[in-house]
């Protein structure tokens, strides 16, 4: 698909302003970069990128003044997948700071914000497209684009699909190579897939899984075959028939039974099941996440990375560590700022034992109340393990089923709004119900399935065990 300067400027503000220019345009709009090609699987299909993915063809910032003039050295190997079936990399979009947001509002300053471009309710304010992707998400409902990928730590492909109406996949951990990806927080982060349907996040989704000796968590390609015989053995003939479904009881409650009686008449059976641990998912998450970005952006300082602009400021005098200073505090937003020094302070040695390793320890028990559920034993456990954990059959689920988020879009929290009201715990709370999911590295997809008493659209999520996106795929069809 062409994509015109004129169809995207009416919208909701999705990509990122060309920061370098001197007359800067209101989209990184890379049209040239990549001209499509006529061969391969992804043939002409315009994907847009989010912009913590690196492209060699153009600068990737994170939505971050930090790397405002940073041009990646080399282009992530799930984009270079992209490019070698065919694909048009059809821009770079819009995100919050380094993945830390859920509304796609910790923006640099001269960045507008995003909201969702379709409103059921045209007299009303714009609503958040969500966040942390929230750019991939409105460029895809938009239009812009036929697909896009975003990047999912606790959420982040998820809750804006939920938000924007259409459908989003976090795949299962180490499926797809982080190389390229600018780290928020390793152990959790993975690059997702947004379409608005479930065909085209499919078709994206089956040119990236690929083995990379270039992140050292992607996994194998002997580790992927094995698994690849389990999990065949293990679908459904055809259709849902006799696929087992789960509703946490701790959270599903507000799954319409409209759609469960749909499910049931198709043939799957539903039952409710607990997953205790999954109450304390949201401060374990928040925990171990901004440790793990202490870390990581602890590059950022003007070493390797950070402004160059900087060299003409003209304070030579200031000592190594007077410039670091000044460069992280003049280059990180405020809510990356905020996570840095929780991350520190989770990290220290007086809170480590308290804080740090308790998140670790909750994430480790519902990681097992998880495997505990599922009908077949994780593929990449050892066998001796696998068979220890052997179901009988006809017992333990295939997918787990609830809603992606606590609500519909909430209304766009402005930088105005924020500096006047304050700003507490909401934006958090969004993702009470993605980040299970995220800590125990299973696959996860939003699915546009219901519609809230607003009239906005709301996910619903479909869990599985590791590797099985094939499952949830075929479970997506039934409902879409
Ligand atoms: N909202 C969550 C956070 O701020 C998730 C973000 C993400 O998945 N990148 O950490």
């Amino acid at each position: 698909m062409r994509v015109t300067k004129r169809h995207l400027s009416s919208l909701s503000g999705s990509l990122k302003p060309r920061v370098s220019e001197t007359q800067p345009t209101p989209y990184s709009w890379i049209n040239n970069a990549t001209p499509s090609s006529s061969t391969g699987r992804l043939a002409g299909k315009s994907i847009a990128i989010k912009d913590n993915i690196s492209y060699q063809a153009a600068s990737t910032s994170c939505s971050s003044s930090i790397l405002q003039d940073y041009n990646p050295p080399y282009t992530a190997s799930c984009v270079q997948a992209l490019v070698a079936e065919g694909a048009h990399i059809a821009g770079q979009t819009k995100m919050d700071e380094f993945g830390m947001g859920s509304q796609t509002t910790h923006l640099p300053s001269n960045y507008t914000p995003v909201h969702i471009p379709a409103s059921p309710r045209p007299d009303e304010p714009p609503r958040s497209a969500g966040g942390s992707s929230g750019g991939s998400a409105a460029a895809v409902a938009e239009g812009s684009c036929w697909a896009a990928l975003g990047t999912d730590t606790g959420g982040s492909v998820r809750l804006p699909a939920s938000y924007c109406g259409i459908v989003g996949l976090k795949p299962s951990y180490g499926m797809i190579s982080r190389r390229g990806v600018v780290a928020y927080a390793d152990s959790l982060d993975c690059v997702g897939v947004l379409g608005r349907d479930i065909q085209t996040v499919e078709e994206v989704f089956n040119v990236i899984p690929r083995p990379d000796q270039g992140d050292m968590t992607c996994v194998s390609s002997s580790s992927r075959s094995a698994a690849a015989q389990i999990l065949d053995n293990h679908l459904p003939e055809k259709g849902i028939e006799g696929l087992r479904i789960g509703l946490p009881r701790e959270i599903a409650q507000r799954t319409s039974s409209a759609l469960l009686e749909y499910l049931k008449s198709q043939g799957a059976s539903i039952e409710e099941v607990s997953l205790p641990s999954i109450r304390r998912a949201l401060p374990a998450y928040y925990v171990l996440a901004s440790a793990e970005a202490s870390s990581n952006l602890a590059r950022f300082g003007g070493g390797w990375y950070g402004s160059k602009n900087d060299q003409a400021s003209g304070k030579r005098s200031e000592s190594g560590l007077e410039r670091r200073k000044r460069i992280r505090t003049e280059g990180f937003g405020k809510e990356v700022k905020k996570r840095l020094l929780a991350g520190t302070w989770a990290l220290s040695a007086d809170e480590f034992d308290n804080t740090y390793l308790k998140a670790l320890q909750l994430r480790h028990l519902l990681r097992e109340e998880y495997q505990a559920l599922f009908r077949i034993p994780h593929p990449l456990l050892n066998v001796e393990r696998r068979r220890q954990k052997q179901k009988q059959a006809g017992e333990g689920l295939d997918v787990i089923l609830h809603p992606t988020a606590i609500r519909t879009a909430p209304p766009l929290n402005t930088r105005e709004d924020r500096k006047t009201k304050g700003k507490g715990m909401e934006e958090y709370d969004q993702d009470l119900l993605t980040v299970p999911a995220s800590l125990a590295g299973l696959p996860s997809m939003s699915v546009p399935a219901e519609t809230g008493s607003d009239g906005w659209p709301l996910g619903v999520s479909l869990t599985s065990q590791w590797g099985m996106e094939g499952l949830i795929f075929r479970l997506g069809r039934v409902m879409e």
